[in-house]
């Protein structure tokens, strides 16, 4: 795919209209215009048209295909939040306004979305409050471990370790480290946490212990059997639990995680609530916390008064202080209240039993094809094996020629060649009946014709890429000079 700069052709251009407007340029003072013409492509409107269009079509996205990306809950979000978030008096706000004299009166609305979406996901997840900055997921994992380590210091304790099963998302490790804290890696028995393993070393370490992040279903899509126990032993050593709601999609309305024994948990609005996930952003990854660590929350936070108006209240002496500009995402926190209000919660809780009913569907008929290395229930999603003798790279490769995107792939690492799907709730029993049939043909052909799988992609806009080269001699402006 060529650049825009490369179909510039001297002197070509679009519909311009005049205006009678001065020039810019003849209000700055001469020092700081530049001396000539930015070098911009000069292109007729359908090339431009032609361009983008042509470079949309290389996305993969849910609108087009299945896309079964493990731990990622790539489901297809309605239309519908988008308008809501487009609506010109949410999306012509400005984030100071709140802060300006009439302006309180005039984001009333804005501050009320905020609280409502808050209060509706307490319900959800039986927590004390939500704060709405973090961006992203790992934003949220780094401000619920300082959140955690917060509630150490004020009362007068040094500790320092996080404890994380082997099985977590790598942002897990990344944010507590960066929180400063030092990493205890604990080894699942059964794809699971083993409470004797955790017990031992709270007897000995249970004084140093920030507490324990846990996803629970586990990227493995296996619930714990154990949390009640797992809590206990954690309650005893006044350690904290941290619960990674990245994959909130399977137990929504099932199980809420405060009446669980959790003190700390986010959410990713970019994968449950409505946002798709992937393309960089925006995201929100708001965090929600039991009454023991709400002092700590970021502020400021929105509040209610008697009269029933809202405010923002910056009075919260014990805060962590600020972890993102203003009040988080604003307009993919609109989307998550707009699709929460729509769907209620009988609504919600279709969501997590048509998610895990489609995974175990979908891990049933996959049986003989690959290795199911778990044959216990799933919740929203399974991991699974190639075949011996095959690689889940080559398997992830070959589906992309088939018009589905790949599955996770060697991930969690303590699955050999690992295949981690999830299906969504919003997929049809006919899409995962054709991604089977696709799965089982790519098997075949691994067995008669190696060297042909391994060749796949062959119906993509590139085959197989160098990944550490395109990561680390990136070509972004060869056409530009
Ligand atoms: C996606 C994910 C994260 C990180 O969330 P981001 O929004 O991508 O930062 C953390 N844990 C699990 C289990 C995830 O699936």
């Amino acid at each position: 795919m060529k650049t825009i700069f490369a179909e510039s052709v001297p002197g070509r251009r679009a519909p311009f209209f005049e205006s009678d407007a001065p020039a810019a340029a003849r209000m700055l003072p001469a020092g700081l215009l530049r001396a000539r013409p930015p070098r911009l492509p000069e292109c007729s409107e359908l090339d431009v048209v032609r361009h983008f269009t042509g470079l949309s079509r290389l996305n993969y996205s849910v609108d087009a295909n299945f896309y079964p990306l493990g731990s990622c809950t790539m489901k297809y979000n309605p239309k519908f939040t988008e308008y809501v978030a487009g609506l010109p008096g949410f999306a012509r706000l400005h984030p100071l306004l709140a802060r300006l004299g009439r302006g309180a009166a005039q984001t009333q609305g804005a501050l009320r979305c905020l609280h409502e979406a808050e209060s509706l996901l307490c319900g959800i997840t039986g927590m004390e409050a939500f704060t709405f900055q973090p961006m992203a997921g790992a934003n949220g994992e780094f401000t619920g471990v300082s959140l955690m380590a917060a509630y150490h210091r004020a009362k007068g304790r040094a500790r320092a370790k996080m404890l994380i099963p082997d099985s977590a998302h790598g942002t897990n490790p990344a944010s507590a480290a960066l929180a400063g804290l030092e990493i205890v890696n604990i080894e699942s028995r059964d794809g699971m946490v083993a409470p004797e393993a955790l017990a031992a070393y709270i007897a000995e370490h249970g004084g140093d212990v920030v507490g324990l992040m846990m996803t629970c279903p586990n990227t493995l899509g296996l619930m714990e059997l154990h949390l009640p126990e797992i809590v206990a032993l954690l309650r005893r050593a006044d350690a904290l639990l941290y619960y990674d709601g990245a994959n909130m999609n399977a137990i929504l309305g099932k199980m809420r995680v405060g009446d669980a024994g959790f003190d700390v948990v986010h959410l990713n609005l970019h994968k449950t609530f409505a946002t798709p996930h992937g393309g960089g952003g925006p995201g929100s990854g708001p965090v929600g916390v039991s009454a023991r660590l709400l002092p700590f929350l970021p502020a400021p936070r929105v509040a209610k008064r008697k009269d029933g108006s809202f405010y923002l209240n910056d009075n919260l002496p014990q805060s962590i202080g600020a972890i993102g500009p203003f009040y988080g995402s604003f307009a993919v926190i609109v989307k998550a209240l707009a699709y929460m209000l729509r769907l209620g919660g009988e609504g919600l809780e279709r969501v997590a039993e048509y998610a895990v009913l489609n995974a175990n569907y979908l891990k049933k008929r996959l049986q003989g094809v690959l290795d199911i290395p778990f044959e216990r229930l799933c919740a929203h999603e399974f991991v699974a094996s190639a075949p011996e003798g095959l690689r889940a790279l080559d398997i992830a490769k070959a589906l992309l020629d088939r018009g589905f995107h790949a599955p996770t792939i060697y991930f969690p690492l303590i699955v050999r060649e690992c295949l981690m799907a999830e299906p969504t709730e919003t997929e049809s029993k006919q899409t995962l009946d054709a991604y089977v049939d696709a799965l089982r043909e790519i098997v075949e052909q691994g067995r008669k014709d190696p060297a042909g799988l391994a060749a796949a992609p062959l119906n993509m806009p590139t085959g197989r890429l160098d990944e550490t080269a395109a990561a680390r001699r990136m070509a972004l402006t060869e056409d530009m000079e």
